[in-house]
């Protein structure tokens, strides 16, 4: 991560790197919290719950990555700080009404679709600044950015050319006066194309713990 904000000539501090423990054990959160990771991120809602209620001890930051469903926003709006997919208006709604009044406001990151992979969620460009939008009004919430899971792809310039799409889309909402901070991209096969296009988040989960279920 270091290397990739050099070449970028940014700062190693401006990256955060949230350890994404989907199928790891609680003990694997403890050991990866000892070496002074903070930022953990969960797929599967209960999965998560479960492994926040195991590290009820630590002071750690936790992001639902995984997608929302609308019968399941209670629990993310109750134990989350951040949400990275949301994608439909509906769901922010939800998760606004049920963010506990005396909680700190929700961080959220809308998923954009990119590449056409309808499979993968994520709201359409065309559609993004209504949502945008409407979401920046919602109480409770504070909209922070935007998030992808790009089409994979092996070669360099092909992962860079996504990322920086997701960079002039956050750009082009930023001219249009909204105040967005951050950009959630690049996982383990794709990182470092993503912090030299300007991530703020990378999630990462096997290039820290291996092979999940391995
Ligand atoms: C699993 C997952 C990751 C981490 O993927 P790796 O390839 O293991 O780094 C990142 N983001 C989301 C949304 C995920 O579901």
């Amino acid at each position: 991560m270091a290397r990739a904000a050099a070449r970028a000539g940014r700062n190693a501090q401006s990256v955060t790197l949230l350890a994404v423990t989907k199928a790891q054990p609680p003990e694997v959160v403890r050991a990866a919290a000892d070496c002074g990771i903070e930022h953990f991120g969960e797929s599967y809602l209960q999965e998560g719950l479960e492994k926040l209620d195991a590290l009820r001890d630590r002071a750690l930051t936790w992001h639902f990555v995984g997608r929302i469903q609308a019968n399941k926003t209670r629990p993310i709006a109750e134990r989350f700080a951040w949400v990275h997919a949301v994608d439909r208006l509906k769901i922010a709604q939800r998760l606004a009404a049920q963010r506990p009044p005396h909680a700190a406001p929700l961080n959220v990151c809308l998923q954009v679709r990119l590449g056409d992979e309808a499979s993968k969620g994520g709201v359409a460009a065309d559609e993004l600044a209504g949502l945008a939008r409407a979401v920046a009004g919602l109480p409770r919430l504070k909209l922070r950015g935007l998030m992808c899971i790009p089409p994979e792809e092996r070669e360099a310039a092909r992962q860079h050319a996504w990322f920086r799409e997701l960079r002039r889309l956050l750009a082009a909402l930023n001219g249009g006066g909204a105040a967005l901070d951050t950009l959630s991209m690049g996982m383990s096969g794709d990182f470092e194309a993503a912090i030299e296009e300007g991530a703020t988040i990378v999630r990462v989960g096997t290039a820290l713990f291996g092979p999940r279920g391995g």
